[in-house]
């Protein structure tokens, strides 16, 4: 051994910004280089209006950059067909938004297993089921597969969520507040899951304006006025 190793990065920013074309235009997010590499757990924090979420949709492959490089899992998103970014997004990334985005009527099993009819592959309905099931024991939600959201805690829903995210098992965990509806106790429950699930190994990003979240990561890194910055907030 010369040393540690480094890991290999998940997400490869390399001069990646964005501008909205306006008129106006807007620089949302100025060009950056940022390496995250698997297993790392970073938050992203800055004030509303900041860039967090165009960041996250960047990195998320719902927009693409108007300039650089993004290079998920070494792939280099610029170059693939609409198509293949959405097939991409949806084996790699697992998403966790504030508001849960869950469909009130479904259980808690369906929930999970609608979210993982879209990717590629060809499991039957069954083995979605029980992937889906299996998706929510490791949340701690086992005794709650046949409720509905509806019927559920605040948290047990972001649990869901969490579960719904991890189904397809994505290289990379985007969570955008992933506690802002939640009371502090309940916040506090889905952070020692995002927790465990690091300890476990899963890579996590992390966007909040809540200083006690952005404390839970390992790194954490500043965006103010579109420019990304590594190391704690001002
Ligand atoms: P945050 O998530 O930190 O609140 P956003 O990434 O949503 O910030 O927004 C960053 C900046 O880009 C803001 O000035 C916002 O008004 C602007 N913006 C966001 N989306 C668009 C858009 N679709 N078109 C033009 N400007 C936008
Ligand atoms: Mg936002």
């Amino acid at each position: 051994m010369t040393g540690a190793e480094r890991p290999a990065p998940v997400v490869e920013f390399v001069g990646v910004g964005l501008t909205y074309p306006g008129p106006p235009p807007v620089a949302a997010l100025r060009p950056c280089d940022l390496v995250v590499g698997r297993g790392e757990y970073v938050t992203i924090t800055g004030p509303s209006g900041s860039g967090k979420s165009t960041f996250l949709n960047v990195a998320g492959l719902l927009d693409r950059p108007t300039t650089g490089t993004y290079l998920l899992d070494g792939i280099d998103t610029g170059t693939l067909k609409e198509r293949d970014r959405t097939a991409l997004r949806g084996s790699r990334i697992g998403f966790v938004f504030q508001s849960f985005h869950l469909l009130p009527h479904r259980t808690a099993t369906e929930n999970v297993e609608l979210a993982t009819m879209y990717q590629g592959g060809r499991r039957s309905r069954a083995e979605r089921a029980a992937g889906a099931r299996e998706s929510l024991t490791r949340v701690g939600l086992g005794h709650r597969l046949e409720h509905t959201p509806t019927t559920l805690s605040g948290g047990e829903r972001q649990r869901v969520a969490i579960a719904r995210a991890l189904a397809a098992d994505p290289s990379l965990l985007l969570c955008d507040e992933p506690t802002g509806n939640l009371d502090t106790a309940t916040a506090d429950d889905v952070l020692a899951l995002l927790d465990a699930l690091h300890a476990d190994g899963m890579t996590i990003l992390v966007i909040t304006h809540d200083h006690a979240v952005a404390a839970r990561g390992q790194r954490s890194v500043a965006i103010r006025d579109g420019v990304v910055s590594e190391g704690a907030p001002a």
